[in-house]
């Protein structure tokens, strides 16, 4: 006869007394009562818009166990890299299973410590990185730990793994990253779970930032009454779905932010949305980032498309980020009109043969053997650019003389800033159509910019990124060959009138101008935008 922990995990839970990795019991009162719904959830599609260090962790992996044991399915269980997952599966679940006589009496032993066999079932951990992680094997269940951490592309070929499958189940967890990326755009194919609290005024409602916080008592407060929320108020909530799951929204989704979480003070909130906005916003509050002017849109880059034929004439600047493999951007006073990557320094000596003028700037610190060769190999012709991330001189580019020819000094955060303001004010035209220029589009999404206080209290903003950013510094080091090489009277550099106004101008020694850093980060906070939660 079934048993009641043969269907239900949580009764397995009680009655096999499972425990963390750390020995303490797995509890579902008190400040992780929050949990519980997420933890004995089975629906065939879900996610998890969650915050760092809310709790997900452990229970993810027993309710993995638990699928595969009581339901006989097949996991594949994947973190952003090969090497957080080893970390993962040595540091946490294997300690976990070794904690609790019930977990080892299921998992069998194989030869691999990554692949854990449970019954006729399997859980094959793997990372997310390469192609030939997501061809190895086929599931019924996909979990995608950190998805938002993890090569979208490559994910996308483990789901394609699914397809042999009945079930098709879809088991997604991160914090967030941008809008409709990721876990976010799963969620927005989802029930929307919030967790409601109810103040002593019967007002039951969602926290949020910062209308749920008392900023200069430093409480929760009820957003309607503002009477301040005890923290069992916090943790005694439920969950409540915005949605019904249909068709169009298959996935059963919770919105986890460290403000529910009963051991996390409105203190330690305000201190956090003190730090770098994008952590707060992803890490935090569990939301995508959305801060208008910190991030670059698809758009902003494919406006510039134009469908000229660019005829090649002229001077011809390389711009050329190094790496594995080589990305590069060619292109003249006229716009950029090709790119390419490419896996060794053929294609790039050929283009320097093929345009006898043409010049290139060169990553100097991605692979330092090639690009000093490439400079040895084409005198006088090939600059290798460095950037400075700490600002020591208000200069944005300084081309070096003497000892010192044949390098680049470059502003890193100001000379992206300049780019991408480039871009958005139309300047730097891509010769073709939106389809051709897509993938150098894409990677100038994969960036942001982050304002931080310096130790003098000033405001100081980078340019950071959570995916391949390549093209974003090969039209970079472009733009600073044009710098010196293009002359006026091309499109990118068109007349003074309209250059001059908001980027450093080009000065007759070749240098530019400082421009005034104030404006380049504006740093003025863009008005509230529409919280995507609101009705
Ligand atoms: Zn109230």
């Amino acid at each position: 006869m079934l048993k009641l922990s043969d269907i239900s995990i949580t009764e397995w839970v009680k009655e096999n007394q499972i425990v963390t990795d750390a020995g303490k019991t797995l509890y579902f009162n008190g400040d992780r009562k929050f949990l519980f719904k997420p933890f004995s959830d089975l629906s065939p599609k879900q996610v998890h818009l969650k915050a760092a260090q809310i709790g997900m962790s452990t229970i993810q992996i027993v309710k993995a166990l638990w699928v595969a044991y009581r339901m006989n399915l097949s996991i594949i269980y994947t973190f952003p890299t090969k090497d957080l997952m080893q970390k993962y599966v040595q540091g946490k679940i294997d300690p976990l299973i070794d904690a609790n006589p019930a977990l080892k009496a299921l998992v069998q032993s194989t030869d691999n410590t990554y692949q854990k066999r449970i019954g006729s079932a399997n859980i094959i951990f793997s990372g997310a990185e390469k192609e030939s992680q997501a061809i190895a094997f086929s599931a019924d269940v996909l979990i995608h730990d950190e998805l938002d951490s993890s090569k979208l592309a490559i994910i996308k070929q483990f789901q394609s793994r699914l397809q042999a499958s009945k079930l098709k189940w879809q088991w997604l967890f991160s914090h967030p990253s941008l809008p409709e990326i990721g876990v976010h755009e799963a969620w927005q194919k989802s029930n929307q779970q919030h967790w409601f609290v109810t103040c002593d005024n019967a007002h039951e409602e969602y926290l949020s930032w910062p209308d749920s916080i008392n900023l200069e008592e430093r409480y929760f407060i009820c957003k309607k009454c503002n009477v301040q929320l005890t923290d069992q108020q916090r943790v005694s909530g439920r969950w409540v779905a915005k949605y019904k799951i249909s068709e169009q929204r298959p996935f059963s989704g919770y919105w986890e932010p460290l403000l529910i979480a009963g051991w996390v003070t409105a203190k330690e909130i305000i201190d956090y949305s003190k730090g770098d906005q994008y952590t707060f916003y992803t890490r935090v509050l569990g939301l995508p980032y959305t801060q208008g002017g910190d991030k670059v849109n698809l758009k902003d880059v494919l406006k510039n498309c134009i469908p000229d034929v660019n005829d090649q004439e002229g001077r011809i600047v390389i711009g050329v980020d190094t790496g594995l493999p080589i990305w590069y951007v060619v292109g003249n006073k006229q716009g950029i009109f090709y790119k390419d990557s490419c896996k060794d320094y053929e294609p790039l000596k050929a283009l320097m043969r093929r345009y006898p003028t043409a010049i290139m700037v060169i990553d100097q610190g991605g692979d330092l053997i090639g690009s000093r060769q490439m400079r040895e190999l084409f005198p006088g012709r090939v600059f290798l650019c460095h950037y400075l991330k700490d600002r020591k001189t208000l200069q944005l580019i300084t081309w070096g003389v003497n000892d010192e020819t044949g390098n680049v000094r470059v502003d890193r955060n100001r000379m992206i800033q300049l780019v991408i303001d480039e871009f958005r004010d139309k300047r730097i035209p891509l010769n073709g159509t939106e389809d051709d220029w897509y993938d150098v589009a894409l990677h100038f999404t994969h960036i942001y910019r982050t304002t931080e206080e310096n130790a003098l209290g000033v405001p100081e903003s980078k340019w950071e990124r959570f995916d391949d950013d390549h093209f974003v510094h090969a039209i970079v080091y472009w733009r600073v060959g044009m710098s010196r090489f293009g002359q006026q009277g091309g499109r990118v550099f068109m007349n003074n009138t309209t250059y001059m106004k908001e980027s450093p101008e080009i000065m007759p020694d070749q240098e530019m101008a400082a421009p005034d850093p104030k404006r380049i980060f504006d740093m003025s906070l863009p008005e509230k935008e529409d919280d995507w939660r609101d009705e």
